[in-house]
């Protein structure tokens, strides 16, 4: 079958199905998206209430490479759908902790804790790491160069070159390319080669949440993210994330996607060239099938049992990335203690990993990250009011009755107020609460893990679930579930490597 003939039903929404269904439709197939939800975006969905937009999900728009090269491979650029604006500082972080503290810039907040922006350059950046240790400034330097390098090699040779199966790491110009990366260890270990200071240690470490793993259990080769980060810079896209979403539908509708919404798919039956994709109350005939929706939804509750690829005690064996304990806010006034983006860290924040990862259970001390979009887009929120979303990582699987729900909601309320000095409780217009069973019920999510499966070691690379179904010929998979994982810009090479395999297996 030629694919230029071939008609592809992708599930989900998501980036990771927005963008396969962009490479298959360029390709000249005939592509429809099906999403279970009201709007197209997946985990970058929108909310709109009483005049606030938010951004449900991913508010970091990081990697600005990789959306420029997944645009210009259909000869576009960025630039044509949205603007950047890169942001300055990138993010402040609030340390609950006064103690050990130094940087000189920084200043007692109302809990006496210490305040730090993290700048968008790299001297200045060095100074600030000075501050706090002797020759910490020039440990940055060499930090950052590693993790340069790291993100090159690893972007080139592993990640947009889908390195799944056992026989693509036999390479040997692997090896060479390999050289001076930190693939084992951990993230941990490799931090305190560097840096002392704990603070310093956070702000290296803080970008794992991203990858939904803690500093224990995330491979040292993710320090390439502190390259993501510091060097490459943080943006605000014109429209939020959501603007970037309606970018890549933009896109998809000028190559001929077509794309369906409030559609549920119910079953997927058949093989290569002779699906039935059943939806609630209608059908799709495709020739493939492309499942962008969590992976471990589509095996066990899409499939039938003999064409499932994993087992349940595989899903249940797995290591997942955490849930979020997300409220939405619309406030009255401003919130100026408060940057775009901002951290506030226990300077221990080992146990709250541990009710995440060793031992569940809602965290005393969390640490969490506050997101005020209306420091740099004023239509976010209407004239006089800030937007403001709370992310607390959370342990997937969390009883989140309503009691629960209110004591959690209480106690990061007077958490922000003790360790920022922002008051909220007599100035919130609008509250939304989003977590676990949210997660769940909104995107098919296993155990309502935020972000699907976590990057711990033997769930990178090849030891991530495969693009292609193990068991039906003609489906696939796309998201961060697969290779190479979390994150909108994985999510949109994932559309790219499970657009390439689908090419591969067709020619
Ligand atoms: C709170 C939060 C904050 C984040 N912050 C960032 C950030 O700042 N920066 C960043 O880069 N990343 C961030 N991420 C991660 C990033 O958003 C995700 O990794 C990425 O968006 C996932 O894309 P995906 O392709 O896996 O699909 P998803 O977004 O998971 O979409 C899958 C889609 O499939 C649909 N679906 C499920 N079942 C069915 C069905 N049966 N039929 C039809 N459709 C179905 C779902 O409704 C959903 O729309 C964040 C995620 C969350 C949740």
């Amino acid at each position: 079958m030629e694919l230029a003939d071939a008609s592809v039903v992708v599930i989900g929404g998501g980036f990771g199905g927005l963008s396969t269904a962009c490479y298959l439709a360029d390709r000249g197939a005939d592509v429809r998206v099906v999403e279970k939800n009201e709007q197209l975006g997946g985990r970058a969905s929108r909310l709109y209430a009483e005049g606030f937009r938010f951004d449900m999900g991913p508010s970091w728009y990081l990697m600005p490479d990789v959306f420029e090269r997944f645009f210009g491979h259909f000869d576009r650029d960025p630039g044509e759908f949205y603007d950047l604006e890169r942001l300055d500082p990138h993010y402040r972080i609030f340390f609950k902790d006064s103690e050990a503290q130094g940087a000189s810039g920084s200043r007692a907040t109302p809990g006496d804790g210490d305040r730090v922006d993290v700048p968008a350059d790299r001297e200045r950046s060095k100074k600030l790491f000075e501050s706090y240790e002797e020759g910490a400034g020039e440990a940055l330097e060499a930090y950052l160069d590693e993790a340069e390098y790291t993100y090159d090699v690893g972007m080139e040779h592993f990640v947009y070159e889908d390195r799944s199966r056992v026989r693509d790491f036999l390479d040997p110009s692997l090896a060479k390319y390999g050289r001076g990366i930190q693939l084992l260890g951990t993230m941990q270990d490799h931090v305190e080669e560097y840096f002392d200071h704990p603070k310093l240690q956070q702000i290296m470490q803080y970008t794992l949440v991203f990858l939904g793993g803690s500093p224990h259990n995330t491979p040292a080769l993710y320090n390439l993210m502190s390259h993501v980060d510091f060097n490459m810079g943080v943006y605000y896209p014109e429209g939020g994330l959501g603007g970037v979403v309606d970018a890549f539908v933009e896109l998809g509708e000028d190559l001929g996607v077509t794309y369906g919404t409030d559609e549920p798919v119910t079953a997927i039956k058949g093989r290569l060239g002779g699906f039935k994709v059943e939806t609630e109350g209608d059908h799709y005939l495709p020739d493939l099938v492309v499942s962008d929706a969590d992976y471990a939804h589509t095996e066990q509750e899409l499939l039938p049992p003999e064409k499932r690829g994993h087992s349940e005690k595989y899903w249940a064996s797995k290591t997942y990335a955490p849930s979020a304990f997300l409220v939405y806010w619309g406030v009255e006034g401003e919130v100026e203690e408060l940057a775009h983006h901002t951290l506030v860290l226990p300077t221990d924040w080992d146990p709250h990993f541990e009710r995440i990862f060793d031992d569940p259970a809602w965290p005393e001390d969390p640490a969490y990250y506050l997101c005020v979009p209306s420091e740099t887009d004023d239509e976010v929120a209407p004239e006089g009011h800030s937007n403001l979303f709370i992310l607390v990582p959370v342990a997937p699987g969390l009883e989140d009755d309503p009691e629960t729900r209110q004591w959690f909601r209480d106690l990061v309320v007077e958490d922000i107020a003790e360790h920022t000095g922002v008051e909220l409780d007599d100035r919130i217009v609008f509250e939304e609460v989003f977590t676990v069973s949210e997660f769940a019920d909104r995107y098919n999510s296993y155990r309502g893990t935020a972000l699907g499966m976590a990057h711990t070691l033997d769930q990178t690379a090849l030891f991530r679930p495969p693009h292609r179904s193990k068991e039906v010929d003609g489906l696939y998979f796309t998201g961060s579930y697969t290779t190479p994982g979390i994150g909108v810009p994985m999510c949109v090479i994932s559309g790219q490597v499970t657009a390439d395999a689908v090419i591969e297996d067709l020619e």
